[in-house]
């Protein structure tokens, strides 16, 4: 299950450990600046360390490389797309990719996105995305909509009852440029 920082994550893994043995792959080389890429993923493997402990459960972390030089490969003549546009749609197609490859070699039996669980991001598009990418590699994609049956509420009520870092955008310098984020406050 990819995942790009522990909001998403909360509910997710609540829903899906009842179904599956689940590991989550921080694939965000997105994530600007390198600062805020290492508080999302440490917060990360601290909330599954947690929510391992409160339930039981044994989900996996794994962090894959950070190479912001690739998402800016990826998303190269799209950078003035608003979000939601077409850099996005490069942005989960780049990070599918990846945890599609690993769950791949790793010998899963699915792979998908925790990025559904956000009301913000289009879960019909990152399906579709998640369906091209399962014909590539030897896995298949789970398609999903975690926002649904409550789940973003209860995802917040999970940041309130684990003390989550919640972030206030989206992950890329874009993003944060567009918010008029203060990114030197962040570092
Ligand atoms: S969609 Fe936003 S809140 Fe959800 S995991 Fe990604 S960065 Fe975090
Ligand atoms: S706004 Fe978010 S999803 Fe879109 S390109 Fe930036 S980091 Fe990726």
């Amino acid at each position: 299950m990819h995942s790009c920082c522990a909001p998403c994550s909360t509910y997710t893994l609540e829903f899906l450990s009842e179904y599956a043995d689940v590991t989550v792959l921080f694939a965000n080389s997105n994530i600007h600046p390198k600062a805020e890429y290492e508080k999302r993923a440490l917060v990360q493997k601290e909330f599954i360390d947690n929510f391992n402990e409160k339930t039981g459960n044994k989900v996996g972390f794994i962090e894959d490389e950070y190479n912001p030089a690739s998402f800016f490969q990826k998303v190269k003549g799209l950078e003035e797309e608003k979000e939601g546009g077409a850099r996005c749609t490069s942005c989960f197609q780049m990070r599918l990719d990846i945890v599609a490859k690993k769950a791949q070699d790793l010998g899963y039996d699915y792979f998908g996105s925790a990025l559904t669980l956000s009301p913000k991001k289009n879960s019909q598009l990152i399906n579709t995305l998640g369906l091209e990418i399962q014909e590539i590699f030897d896995v298949k994609y789970l398609p999903s909509d975690f926002k649904k049956n409550n789940g973003y509420s209860r995802s917040i009520e999970m940041c309130k009852e684990y003390d989550v870092y919640r972030q206030c955008y989206c992950g890329c310098i874009f993003a944060a440029m567009d918010q008029g984020i203060d990114l030197n406050e962040y570092k």
